[in-house]
């Protein structure tokens, strides 16, 4: 069984500063973290994932934003939400890191392996149709949802997101689509406002998971665990995506969450057993938020060794 680490290097090449919380170290962190594992590093599958195409960012965003976020770059970088600055390199950083998920998809898809994690940035799971939010360019996880529909004909893809702030913008991007179950889990109240349990999308296909800050962390898990076992009653998911956000880790400086590295293996075994029965395995993981870059390294090498 292969495990695929799939990322490229122009994640890197989306420069928010260093001030910024979501900075080029997070992935950088995560790489030192797989050397420190050899046994893991050597036994993953590496890909270097390719640049997502215009029409496969289409299938979520309006193609006016599209360009926007094309010439913001070109013309040097600039600000696109009160949060969210492009750079020169984002343009570039941005179509890899969705493209690094349709990898993963064709990587399960194909036989190849059944599962991956993509190591990218800038996040995506805040993103709108029409423009950029909460640090996050193109919705990577929404963008794969679609594309896994088209490309390959899946019929149900649920799609899990365990950052600590709610995946507003993959619910905006996925609830029309009654194939598609999103589950998020996130703090609450907090960052953007969004996500209350009540909200279960214009086709009941959403669940939101709104939880206090500061609980035991078994709290947390038993929940999303719930909430998964809920959104797939009736359901049986072809892929499984996870918006893998590190945010929900103790002590993240933009999280109350209490989450520790056995928790996140966890919840990353209860949806590798759910996957075995659903869809022969077939799990395709994404970097979301996290701002404590060696921490989230830790629990990406954790995650990681969770989907073997
Ligand atoms: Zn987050």
């Amino acid at each position: 069984m292969s495990v695929a680490f799939i990322s490229h290097s122009d994640c890197g090449r989306h420069d928010t500063g260093w001030g910024h919380p979501e900075h080029v170290g997070r992935i950088r962190a995560i790489t030192r973290a797989l050397r420190e594992h050899p046994e893991l590093l050597t036994t993953l599958e590496h890909i270097e994932s390719r640049h997502a195409s215009e029409d496969e960012i289409a299938l979520m965003h309006e193609r006016r934003y599209i360009d926007t976020v094309r010439e913001i770059a070109r013309a040097g970088g600039g600000a696109l939400d009160a949060d969210t600055v492009a750079s020169e390199g984002s343009w570039d950083a941005a179509r890899a890191g969705a493209g690094a998920l349709l990898d993963g998809v064709d990587f399960a898809m194909t036989g190849r392996g059944k599962r991956a994690f993509c190591a990218v940035r800038p996040p995506g799971h805040h993103a709108l149709a029409d423009r950029a939010m909460g640090f996050c360019l193109f919705g990577n996880v929404a963008i794969a949802a679609r594309y896994s529909q088209r490309r390959h004909q899946l019929a149900r893809v649920l799609i899990v997101d365990w950052d600590v702030h709610h995946g507003n913008g993959t619910q905006a991007l996925v609830e029309n689509d009654a194939n598609i179950h999103f589950v998020s889990m996130h703090q609450w109240p907090w960052y953007p406002g969004t996500g209350p349990a009540e909200d279960r999308g214009p086709h009941q296909n959403v669940w939101n998971v709104p939880m206090a800050h500061g609980l035991p962390p078994q709290r947390y898990v038993e929940a999303m665990t719930r909430a998964i076992d809920d959104a797939s009653q009736g359901f049986t998911p072809d892929l499984v995506l996870i918006s893998a956000g590190f945010d929900s880790l103790r002590g993240d400086p933009l999280g109350g969450f209490t989450l520790e590295i056995e928790h996140v293996v966890a919840l990353t075994r209860a949806l590798v057993e759910r996957a075995d029965t659903w869809c022969e395995g077939r799990i395709v993981s994404a970097l979301e938020g996290g701002y404590a870059p060696e921490r989230v390294a830790e629990a990406c090498v954790a995650h990681m060794g969770a989907l073997f």
